[in-house]
């Protein structure tokens, strides 16, 4: 028997005109660096929308499900895109502006993206690659920077305001199927080649209620949420459709993501809320430290991306930023797991605990965790395994491969068709994920496994020490030893036998994980997405540069 409820679409285009009429005062702002912030109110955002839908369909000919890509920081601009290429059946195509250009010219073809909306300030990077770009026909160009690079550009070249000047300020959004493609975004490649992962509407809007949900990141109308997780990086983690749902103010810092704007961002606009990879919390720390600053308004801070170290949890804390930490992936659109603590922890000493863990599976997540043999392990917090996903806004498939077809490796899909995680972890009773490392950084250390995850955290608890990231190298007797490369706070009199005395002290780590091999760096190697970027680590390793 069917339902007898109405068949309505779940649409991008029905969260745009929810947002823009009932939380139409709602505002999004965006850093400019100098003078006053750039304000728009959610009204605005859509009538501009309309008209990037028109001037996109009437002016530049997309049709169909042509691929518009953005090159483009965190902003109002931004936002307009996301919402007016799939609200009006076209695919918006986010562009990690971090990526070696090569890659980025590959994903690009890859994608057969035929507009790219870039930022002025970006152009640099986009104008030598566009000889490149087989399929792109137009660049439009929003915001300040010099235009005269694009003086040679094939494609042809416009202007974002002229563009959408004078253009009718509604459109009349196609009622589309709810699993078309709406938006898609390349994994960064940590691990290999970018993949393409295909969101839907659908899935869009499925996840971004989730996110909503209180026992997610529960914001209201009340807050304002500090993106800084990149709008190129899974959809900045699905805020800015979660936002348009709620009325949740945005503050967008565009290119101004160092430690020192960050800080004056959160003093003077006050977000209440923000959401970023570690590193980014790891500076802001150290800024805050250097230079005191009134970060009172922010007390609640979202981190995920890779894990959250203890002391940066307890650090943030301590200003009274209560940090939730979360696991996600780009194939997760991103959110898998947040760890809100169940009720009966709350106030007691198990609290942290449940709050170092990634967190704990939605509705929408079925996990499982699956032993080296391809045995299902059980939820008892002990038995570790690879995780394994599967639900509405969990990737099936990859963007296509050379025939055409979506593409499903066998190391990252099940036969039965779940998502493979390449992470590994143990899962609690109660549905609490722990993670202990990426299968691939895991150490193999004579028939066992070391965590580099927990020699990172332990390393980072340790008062002297800025960022510290291990990495599995070969060892001739054990196979791999864990290589701790450190980065020590200014004025730091640490040594090497005083770090190792340290991690040994109170159990911290067991004797035989200790690292024998040690060495400090500047800085360890980030991502386009600021991760510890580990294949670079073992690369130096490998050409004798850190021994
Ligand atoms: P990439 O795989 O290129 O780094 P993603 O952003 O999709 O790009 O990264 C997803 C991966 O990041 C996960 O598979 C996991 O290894 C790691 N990750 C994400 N969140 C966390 C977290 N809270 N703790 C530990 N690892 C995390």
């Amino acid at each position: 028997m069917l339902s007898t409820m109405q068949d309505v679409p779940l649409l991008i285009s029905r969260i745009l005109t929810h947002g823009s009429a009932i939380h139409g005062t709602s505002q999004v702002t965006t850093w400019t660096g100098e003078g006053a912030p750039h304000r728009r109110s959610y009204a605005e955002i859509g009538t501009r929308a309309a008209q990037l839908a028109h001037a996109l369909r009437e002016d530049l000919g997309v049709t169909g499900d042509d691929r518009v890509a953005t090159l483009m920081w965190n902003n109002a601009e931004h936002v307009e895109a996301y919402f007016a290429i799939p609200s009006m059946g076209a695919v918006l195509h986010t562009l990690n502006l971090r990526l070696p250009p090569e890659q980025l010219a590959w994903i690009v073809n890859h994608a057969a993206d035929k507009v790219v909306i870039a930022n002025g300030s970006l152009l640099p990077l986009l104008a030598p690659l566009l000889p490149h770009l087989k399929t792109v026909e137009h660049v439009v160009v929003s915001g300040p920077g010099d235009r005269s690079l694009l003086a040679n550009a094939t494609a042809q070249v416009h202007e974002y305001e002229d563009l959408i000047a004078g253009k009718p300020t509604a459109y009349d959004w196609p009622d589309l199927d709810e699993r078309q493609a709406a938006a898609m975004c390349y994994t960064s490649g940590t691990t290999g080649d970018p993949k393409g992962v295909v969101y839907s509407h659908r899935s869009i809007y499925l996840h971004s209620m989730q996110v909503n949900m209180a026992q997610s990141m529960g914001l209201t109308d009340e807050d304002t949420s500090l993106v800084v997780v990149p709008q190129f990086h899974v959809n900045a983690w699905g805020l800015p459709h979660a936002t348009f749902m709620t009325g949740v103010n945005l503050l967008m810092p565009d290119r101004f993501l160092q430690p020192a704007p960050l800080a004056e961002m959160i003093e003077t606009e006050k977000p209440t809320h923000a959401a970023a990879v570690p590193t980014i919390w790891q500076g802001l720390l150290a800024e805050l430290t250097a230079k005191p600053r009134d970060v009172s308004s922010l007390t609640q801070v979202t981190i995920g991306g890779s894990a959250c170290p203890p002391s940066l949890m307890e650090a943030f804390d301590n200003l009274g930023m209560r940090v939730c930490h979360a696991w996600g992936m780009t194939e997760t659109s991103p959110l898998g797991t947040i760890a809100r603590p169940p009720a009966h922890a709350v106030g007691t000493d198990a609290e942290l605990g449940y709050r170092l863990t990634q967190g704990r599976f939605p509705a929408g997540v079925e996990a499982r965790l699956t032993g080296p043999g391809g045995e299902r392990l059980p939820w008892d917090g002990e038995s570790a395994g690879e995780l394994e996903v599967r639900g509405p806004w969990i990737a099936g498939a990859y963007y296509n491969g050379p025939d055409g077809e979506p593409l499903r490796p066998a190391d990252k899909f099940s036969e039965d068709g779940w998502l493979k995680t390449g992470d590994v972890g143990t899962i609690s009773p109660d549905g609490f994920l722990t993670l202990t490392d990426r299968a691939k950084d895991v150490i193999k250390s004579g028939g066992e496994w070391i965590s580099s995850v927990e020699l990172e955290n332990a390393l980072m608890s340790h008062p002297e020490v800025a960022e510290a990231a291990v990495v599995a190298v070969p060892d001739d007797k054990w196979g791999e030893r864990p290589l701790a490369t450190v980065v020590l706070k200014e004025g730091s009199t640490a040594d090497f036998a005083s770090l190792r005395a340290f991690l040994a002290e109170e159990g911290k780590v067991a004797k035989w994980q200790l690292p024998e091999r040690w060495t400090i760096v500047e800085a360890v190697p980030k991502t386009s997405v600021g991760k510890f970027d580990k294949k670079k680590i073992r690369e130096a390793h490998r050409l004798g540069k850190l021994d």
